[in-house]
């Protein structure tokens, strides 16, 4: 396996392998690898003549008070869980020479941030997402990217600035990886005390009570959110941070579930705050 620091040195590596005509799997990443990246990667490997994955923790992505200085970094042990998979090339930038003094440039998806996440964290936080890929797109090259549909909103946003800008590769969107109790994978999941990691378990519980409950035909969205945040915020450990009902193409509330809904959540338990969402409609999927 190839670790390659240096973005000029990635460029080179691209350009040879779109001479060579391989197909190129590209899986982006902050590190603090788990099942989640490693599914990413193990489709990426099957389907692909090269792999290359980036670990790059980036920070304008992370708003003031967020947790970049505490986000998980376990670089050794990356390399190692990744050279298992079968990656064959590591792009390991410094924030430095991915963010070089005098940029004045950023790439905005409008629409689609305004909701969960980009309501959430701040509208800048998606503009940290989509300028870091983009960058990361032009860099690597890929023919084939791999996201999380754990990240939803941010493969949706992804989708819509590929399109948008004309990008030549193909988005590909990945199940959810969840822990044998439930909990999606999350490099955050490490920062959880102890104590409380069972009962981190509340959102993905909320959600799968939403689930059960259009499963007996609820369909009303404000008695869903009701019984979802009675559920999620029975435990006194648990900041709900959003709870929201939406159409999975715009991220629009909607007022009625008559159709395939995301009900997408953030909570905050012992200071870390977790994500998770459920895909379902009136005739299901009953089950992930
Ligand atoms: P991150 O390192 O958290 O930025 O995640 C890198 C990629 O892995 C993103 O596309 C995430 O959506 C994806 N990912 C993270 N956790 C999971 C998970 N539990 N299941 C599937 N994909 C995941």
């Amino acid at each position: 396996m190839e670790i390659i620091e240096d973005i000029a040195k990635m460029q080179a590596k691209a350009e040879e392998l779109i001479i060579e005509k391989a197909t190129r799997g590209f899986v982006p990443t902050m590190g603090a690898l788990h099942e989640g990246h490693l599914s990413l990667a193990r489709r990426s490997v099957e389907e692909n003549g090269v792999t290359i994955m980036s670990v790059f923790v980036n920070p304008a992505q992370f708003m003031p008070g967020e947790d970049y200085d505490s986000y998980p970094r376990t670089w050794d042990e990356d390399l190692h869980l990744a050279e298992e998979v079968g990656v064959d090339i590591v792009f390991h930038p410094t924030a430095g020479q991915m963010y070089p003094p005098r940029r004045q440039t950023t790439v905005q998806v409008h629409e689609l941030t305004k909701n969960l996440c980009g309501m959430s964290r701040g509208l800048g936080h998606f503009i940290g997402v989509t300028t870091v890929v983009a960058k990361l797109l032009n860099i690597v090259r890929p023919t084939t990217a791999y996201f999380g549909q754990k990240d939803a909103q941010q493969a949706l946003v992804i989708q819509r600035m590929v399109i948008d800008l004309n990008f030549p590769v193909k988005i590909s969107v990945c199940p959810i990886v969840r822990e044998d109790d439930g909990l999606a994978l999350s490099s955050r999941n490490r920062n959880i005390p102890a104590d409380l990691r069972p009962r981190a378990l509340a959102l993905r519980e909320g959600l799968s009570l939403g689930r059960e409950m259009i499963r007996n035909r609820v369909y009303d969205a404000q008695s869903l959110f009701n019984a979802m945040c009675v559920h999620i915020l029975r435990d006194d450990a648990i900041e709900l941070d959003y709870l929201h009902i939406v159409s999975p193409e715009t991220l629009d509330d909607v007022d009625k579930v008559d159709d395939i809904v995301l009900i997408a959540g953030a909570i905050k338990i012992g200071g870390v705050r977790l994500i998770d969402n459920i895909l379902v409609g009136p005739g299901g999927p009953w089950e992930d």
